[in-house]
This record gives structure tokens, C-alpha cells and sequence, in this order.
């Protein structure tokens, strides 16, 4: 029997690979092997990570402290990677937030999240008048009044996934590709062939089929996105009124191209693109984002070429991400459609959980 530390991650999306990368790196004898089902290079609606936008932007609420706090680190690190490692596939962007007539609170004042108000994020600023969208046609019922800047990131999913793969293979961690029907089929899946001390639950939506999980709580928060080639020099997010699901955010990748969004539609596990609302789509990304269109603009085509119509399934959680440690299990998953600005925060956790557990485990406590 080894002295190391053998782990075993459940899940190769954002919340494992992070997890795992974290713990190796605290260079405290973790052994990890990562098991998943989908892992970097999959597409599938049962595999989100590859979905997301993905920036920085939180949503947590002005009394949501915990989820502000599991944000916050993220900010600083991905700020980070895209100034220091050209190959995370993460770029710094200004993102745009165009408020409506009908947002502003009774003041006529705009009620801005708390990352703009505390100015916890860089190059915070108010929009001129002349900056916002043109309210004219169907947008003059609802006019855009108001709107602010910051500066944040666009993160290449598919790269930075297989970024945080190479750091985990660099540092010794190993990856199998394997379906588990229960969580307990984990313990023996150690690359050493001992059984593992302890498992790191990320198994995100399907924690809600996951023999031994099974959490009810857990539910999928729909997504369409478009994958489109054409580029742009900032992102931008609005509402749209009278559609209660829809929004229109649209985010530049650093290797050209971008994600058109999206919808937000609790509960609905469909997987299929609905048609009509991707042309609602394309005509709002040519109406709000005019330089997607313009061939002035990185030789853009004078139409959205749209190269992959998606749907992307968010691990919803109805009291929240799931980050604590059961015994000999941390779980980690149900960070909605927050998980990579929340990643940092949650593998901070999962750290901070293991090393709990295996300091109990060396003072011989029976209830781990
Ligand atoms: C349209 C859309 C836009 C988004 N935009 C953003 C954004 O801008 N910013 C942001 O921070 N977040 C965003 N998100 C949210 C983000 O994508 C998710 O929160 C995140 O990807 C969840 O990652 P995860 O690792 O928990 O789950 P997943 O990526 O789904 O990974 C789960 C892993 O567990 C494995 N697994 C599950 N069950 C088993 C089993 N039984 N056996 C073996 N393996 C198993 C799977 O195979 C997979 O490897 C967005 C999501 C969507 C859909």
C-alpha cells in the first residue's frame, strides 16, 4: 500500500478537471484519476462544459454573498491566464449590458449587479446615450435607457478544456473513459489499482440519475446557442421584451468567430434546436451586434454563418451548487450556468474539503 493520496474524480467537464487540476497542484501527494463519460473533445448534450459562452459575468444577487465569493476568484484568475498563457484559449473583452425602460428601478436609476457597483471587475464605465442600441421598430415600446462596461473574458471551451487536461497528465493525473452506474463502482476505478480514499462527486446534471446521488434538486436549464464564424470586438447582452425565456447574448472568441445566445428554460431536457427561434436569433445578433455583418470588420461575411446550431442542457440546482463533503465524498456539481466563473471558487473547496478529510484520517477518526 502507497502513503499517496488516491482520488478518484467522477467527471471530466469544468468542475472535475478543475478540481482535479487543483488538488494536484497543492502538491500535497494527491494521486487523481479522473473516470467520465464524456470527456475534452465530446459533443453532447449530456456533456455541458463544451456549451458555455463562456465569460465572466455572476449572476449571484446582491444578498447572495456565498455565490458572489465562489465567483470572485475566477475573475482574477481567468483575467490572468489570458494576459500569461496564450494557449488557455482565453481572451480579454469589453462586455457591453444594454438596459430597457422597463429595468430601471423606481429612482429611474439602473439597478447594476454588484461586481459593477463594488467596481470588482476592471475598466467598469457607464455607456453614453449614443453607445446604446437604437431603440426603433419594436424596440421604441421598451427603450434602452441605460448601460454600463466592463472588462471580462470569452473562454474557447473546447481549448481550455484540454488545456486544464494537459496540466492534469503533466502533473500525473490520468483519465478513463467509463460510464458508473452508482457512485460506489468509483472506489475501484483508482489508477493504482488500492482502492480509493475518497471520491469527488462532479458529475453535474446526471447527479440527478447517478446511482448513490440521484439528487432530485438536480434539473437541466436549457440552452440554444449558435456557433457562428463571424467576429466581433465586444460582448453584449440584452433583454428582449415579451419573451419571457429569451435573451440575446453574444460572446467573441479569441480564435475568431463567436456564441450567439440564448434561452434559459428550466426543466427542458429537449435536445432539439428549435428553427424558429434560431432566425429570432440570427436577426438580433445582426440587429445589436451590427459589426458581426459588417466585411470592414475581420472580413466578416455580410450574413451570420452559422457553422453548428446547439443545445446546451445548464446543471440546475434548486437551493444551489452542491459543494460540501459527505464522508469520504465531496460533491461538487448543479453550478447551473455558472461554472466556469465559478470553478476556481468551487476547487478551492474541494481543497480545502480533502484536506479536511484525509487530516481526520490521520488522527484515525472513524467518521470521515
Ligand atoms: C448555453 C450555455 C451557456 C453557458 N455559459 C456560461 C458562461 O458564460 N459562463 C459560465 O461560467 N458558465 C456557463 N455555462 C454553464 C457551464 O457550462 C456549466 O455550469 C458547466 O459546464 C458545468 O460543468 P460540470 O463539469 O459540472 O458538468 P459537465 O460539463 O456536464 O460534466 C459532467 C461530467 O460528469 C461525467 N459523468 C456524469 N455522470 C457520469 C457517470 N455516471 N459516469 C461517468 N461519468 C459521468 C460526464 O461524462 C462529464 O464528464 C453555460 C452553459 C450553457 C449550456
Amino acid at each position: 500500500m502507497s502513503n499517496t493520496r488516491k482520488v478518484v474524480v467522477i467527471g471530466a467537464g469544468v468542475s472535475g478537471l478543475t478540481s482535479a487540476l487543483y488538488l494536484l497542484k497543492s502538491k500535497k501527494s494527491y494521486e487523481v484519476t479522473i473516470v467520465a463519460q464524456h470527456i475534452p473533445g465530446d459533443i453532447d448534450i449530456e456533456y455541458t462544459s463544451i456549451f458555455a459562452g463562456a465569460n465572466w459575468g455572476s449572476f449571484a444577487d446582491d444578498h447572495e454573498i456565498f455565490l458572489q465569493d465562489l465567483d470572485k476568484p475566477g475573475y482574477h484568475y481567468f483575467m490572468d491566464l489570458a494576459r500569461t498563457e496564450p494557449g488557455a484559449g482565453v481572451h480579454i473583452v469589453p462586455k457591453q449590458r444594454y438596459n430597457r425602460q422597463s429595468e430601471m428601478g423606481k429612482d429611474g436609476k439602473p439597478h447594476d449587479p454588484w461586481f459593477i457597483r463594488e467596481k470588482f471587475v476592471e475598466g467598469v464605465r457607464t455607456l453614453r446615450k449614443d453607445e446604446l442600441p437604437e431603440s426603433v421598430g419594436e424596440d421604441a415600446k421598451d427603450p434602452f435607457v441605460a448601460g454600463y462596461e466592463y472588462q471580462t473574458i470569452t473562454i474557447s471551451t473546447n481549448i481550455y478544456l484540454h488545456y486544464l487536461l494537459q496540466q492534469i497528465f503533466a502533473l500525473g493525473g490520468v483519465l478513463k473513459r467509463k460510464t458508473i452506474k452508482h457512485i460506489d463502482e468509483a472506489y475501484n476505478l483508482h489508477q493504482s489499482g488500492e482502492r480509493a480514499d475518497l471520491i469527488v462527486n462532479c458529475s453535474g446534471l446526471l447527479a440527478s440519475k447517478l446511482g448513490g446521488v440521484q439528487d432530485p434538486e438536480v434539473h437541466p436549464i436549457r440552452g440554444q446557442i449558435l456557433w457562428a464564424r463571424n467576429s466581433a470586438s465586444k460582448q453584449i447582452s440584452l433583454k428582449i421584451p415579451g419573451f419571457k425565456d429569451e435573451s440575446v447574448y453574444i460572446f467573441p472568441r479569441k480564435e475568431g468567430g463567436c456564441i450567439i445566445g440564448g434561452t434559459f428554460m428550466p426543466n427542458n431536457w429537449s435536445d432539439v434546436v428549435d428553427p424558429g427561434l434560431a432566425k429570432r436569433m440570427i436577426e438580433r445578433a445582426k440587429k445589436y451586434l451590427p459589426e458581426l455583418v459588417d466585411p470592414n470588420y475581420e472580413g466578416n461575411s455580410t450574413e451570420i454563418d452559422v457553422y453548428r446550431y446547439n443545445v446546451g442542457l445548464r446543471p440546475g440546482r434548486t437551493s444551489g451548487p452542491k459543494i460540501e463533503r459527505e464522508g469520504d465524498i465531496i460533491h461538487n456539481y448543479g453550478i447551473a450556468g455558472a461554472g466556469y466563473q465559478a470553478s476556481i471558487g468551487l476547487a478551492e473547496y474541494v481543497c480545502q474539503f480533502a484536506e479536511e478529510f484525509y487530516q481526520q484520517k490521520s488522527r484515525g477518526g472513524n467518521k470521515l
